[in-house]
């Protein structure tokens, strides 16, 4: 096992998206599910992305914000309010029970035209709500044939992170290689863990050392154990596999050994 990081967080996050999926028997079914193995894993940190309008019934469920788990949106607008059609403020999340929104996920940089500078707006909107945006970077297979993911990771970071007069306290990094999403391939986890390196490096340069970064892409009950055993991993987010109680349970179960694994001596 690698020496862990001073800076390393408390707890390992597992992060649900549910991206358009579910319904609210679903919801209901998922966010007990949820709360009963957030309940019996306290190391570990749950967290679940409904669809928006899912979110009134999954706050309630778990009790959010002040319960065991945590709930957040999957991206807000970057304004306060105002004419928006479709747009989604931050406060409404706050007011929602949301303690996260994600921000940049490739699926909303490629749908919806969220750029580097949008992404960054939407962060600040985020922290102004008084939320915890998980800023979501990631290389296309293109880029990382043609030996660029490190400068796209750079500049998705530093696009939020960096040029800022004060640091983006309070918000955290998710690494999904694009070609990782919903593909069943993954990077092994020394590929993801020098990613996250690239990634660290710019946080601390960008005076966010306590910020923390999570893998996304393909995570399955099967691998998370691997991605978790690498210590500059400080937790995943899903898509699929938080799609099913049965599987979403094992992946915060895992994360749990991993949690006593790394407390080891
Ligand atoms: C995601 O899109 O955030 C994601 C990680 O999806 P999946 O786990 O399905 O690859």
């Amino acid at each position: 096992m690698p020496p862990a990081r001073p800076d390393a967080p408390d707890r390992l996050l597992v992060a649900g998206n549910w991206k358009m999926n579910g319904s609210r028997a679903l919801a209901a079914a998922l966010a007990q599910a949820a709360l009963d193995a957030a309940r019996a894993a306290p190391e570990v940190e749950v967290a679940l992305f409904p669809p928006a309008v899912l979110l009134p019934l999954v706050s309630d469920a778990v009790g959010a914000p002040r319960g065991p788990v945590a709930v957040g949106g999957q991206q807000c607008h970057p304004e306060a309010k105002g004419a928006h059609t479709m747009g989604i403020a931050a406060a409404m999340l706050a007011e929602a029970g949301c303690r996260y929104v994600l921000d940049g996920h490739s699926e909303v940089r490629r749908e919806y035209g969220y750029d580097d500078a949008r992404v960054a707006a939407a962060a600040e909107a985020a922290r102004a709500a008084g939320l915890r945006p998980i800023v979501c970077v990631g290389e296309t297979r293109a880029e990382r044939d043609a030996g660029q993911a490190r400068a796209v990771l750079e500049r998705q970071v530093d696009a939020v992170f960096g040029s800022r007069s004060a640091p983006l306290a309070d918000a955290d990094v998710a690494y999904e290689p694009v070609w990782a999403i919903g593909t069943g391939v993954t990077p092994t986890p020394e590929e993801a863990e020098r990613a996250h390196g690239w990634i660290r490096a710019r946080l601390d340069a960008a005076g966010a050392p306590r910020s923390r970064i999570l893998y996304g892409g393909s995570v399955a009950p099967a691998n998370i154990g691997g991605f978790l055993s690498r210590p500059g991993i400080d937790g995943v987010l899903v898509g699929g596999a938080s799609l099913e109680a049965a599987s979403f349970t094992a992946l915060v179960v895992a994360a749990r050994a991993a949690a006593a694994a790394r407390r080891r001596p």
